[in-house]
């Protein structure tokens, strides 16, 4: 049975609340969302026949700032998995110290099979759901797995049409737009980049990159040092895609990288600019001249210094987290540890930087697009990246430095990290009621 990703996170909480002693009250609080919409949406298809799927927002926590989070159309969307991925952009945004709260969304919907005009009525049609729920300064979706910069035009197209009174701000109701439609330099890559910025904070830390700083926005670590780190990446989208370029680029030896029809390895490395070539003309990374084929299992359990999951939750469970040889593990997916997995690999010192910190450079970017749109101003690729950066690695310090002195796993550093956070907004708004 698949693991429920939403009791796991409840799990991850509880245990964090424990550690800090998080007042009773605002434990209950954070157990469930402030709401959850529902809805239907209606399609008429290509073919001229109907459709109905069915679409959800879950608006989890708002005591920092709007609710912001991203839409998800696959056909295993649910409202269990909707409500975690809501909840842990609470985690996230605090973690972060970032002024937006958590929501997620998602259609139940096989988007690989619709055409791109379906696609186009389908994220209209989703927009007119939820446009009485959402908007610049309530909710802020973004794109997450199967949606995109196209989706998001859209989205803000459709809501500048019916909102009651649009304004250049509408544009902000949506962040990941593309650039020419008011989004952010930086935006797509900007889930991976934090991630690379905080891989390589862990490895100076651990002392296998020594620290040789190049720029702000650049990567450092000394190049001779990365070539012996080894680094498999399940997930060639938006995040692991990105994410094995950028680590390839950096002089590191990405040995594995695979997508929903498998996986690609090579003992000397694989050149990701190649890979990108073939996925482009042949549409999975399988079937690359010179590398041997595996399976996603088989890429999860290769014997390497970090394993990078960016495509779904739970993929590594108690069933194969024994066969899990990395000695570092980056989160880019959400939830894709176990809570049962979590505990083995901490008993087998395998160290894993957790998605809330991890992929947290997603929702930083789509902070600076929201804000940008809202000040009508338009930063560089280099602003941004330097400002990401200026945000992540002291998220990652301070998270560190609570692992080190309470000797918790990072997680739970994190979450502690976090709940702190918003256990003193929740002060705070007490005191301004009374
Ligand atoms: P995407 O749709 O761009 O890419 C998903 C990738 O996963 C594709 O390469 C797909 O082939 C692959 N995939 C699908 N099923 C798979 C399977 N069973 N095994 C291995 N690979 C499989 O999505 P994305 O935006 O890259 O998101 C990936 C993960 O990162 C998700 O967990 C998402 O929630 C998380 N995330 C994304 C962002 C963002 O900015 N896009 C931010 C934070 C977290």
């Amino acid at each position: 049975m698949r693991d429920n990703p939403f009791e796991n996170a409840i799990r991850q909480l509880e245990k964090a609340a424990k550690v800090m002693n998080l007042n009773k009250d605002i434990l209950e609080l954070l157990k469930t969302p402030d709401r959850i919409l529902q809805v239907k949406v209606p399609l008429k298809m290509d073919d001229g026949s109907q459709k109905i799927f069915n679409g959800y927002r879950v608006q989890y926590n708002n005591w920092a700032g709007p609710y912001k989070g991203g839409l998800r159309y696959f056909p295993t969307v649910d409202l269990d998995e909707v409500k975690a991925l809501a909840f842990w952009m609470v985690i996230k945004c605090a973690v972060a110290g970032i002024p937006m709260g958590g929501g997620k969304g998602g259609i139940s919907v096989d988007s690989k099979a619709m055409s791109n005009t379906e696609l186009e009525r389908l994220t209209r049609a989703f927009c007119r759901a939820l446009a009485p729920n959402i908007g610049p300064e309530v909710d802020v979706p973004a794109p997450d797995m199967y949606t995109n910069g196209q989706t998001m035009a859209w989205f803000a197209d459709e809501y500048a049409k019916i909102v009651v009174a649009p304004s250049k701000n509408s544009l902000a109701v949506v962040t990941g737009k593309p650039i020419g439609k008011g989004g952010s330099a930086g935006r797509e890559p900007a889930t991976a980049k934090g991630g690379f910025f905080v891989m390589e904070e862990l490895l100076i830390k651990e002392k296998i990159l020594k620290q040789c700083f190049e720029s702000l926005s650049m990567t450092y670590g000394a190049q001779d040092d990365r070539q012996n780190v080894k680094i498999a990446v399940q997930g060639f989208g938006n995040v692991g895609g990105i994410m094995a370029e950028l680590c390839w680029r950096a002089g590191y030896k990405v040995v594995a990288v695979s997508d929903s029809h498998g996986g690609v390895f090579s003992e000397q490395g694989l050149n990701i600019g190649e890979v990108i070539k073939h996925k482009q003309s042949t549409g999975r990374v399988a079937g690359m001249n010179g590398t041997s084929e595996l399976t996603n299992e088989q890429l999860l359990e290769l014997d390497v210094d970090i394993l990078v999951p960016a495509a779904f939750e739970n993929q590594i469970t108690k069933d194969n987290v024994e066969r899990v040889k990395a000695k570092y593990i980056v989160e880019l997916a959400n939830g894709p540890i176990t809570p049962e997995a979590d505990e083995i690999l901490a008993k087998n010192g395998i160290k894993s930087i957790p998605d809330v910190l991890a992929n947290s450079g997603g929702v930083t970017v789509s902070y600076f697009e929201w804000q940008q749109n809202l000040e009508h101003s338009h930063w560089t690729e280099e602003e941004v990246f330097a400002k990401l950066r200026e945000h992540i690695v002291p998220a990652f310090n301070r998270v560190w430095q609570l692992h080190q002195e309470k000797q918790i796993d990072l997680r739970t550093a994190a979450f502690c990290v976090a709940l702190d956070k918003l256990q003193s907004m929740w002060y705070n708004a007490i005191a301004k009621e009374n």
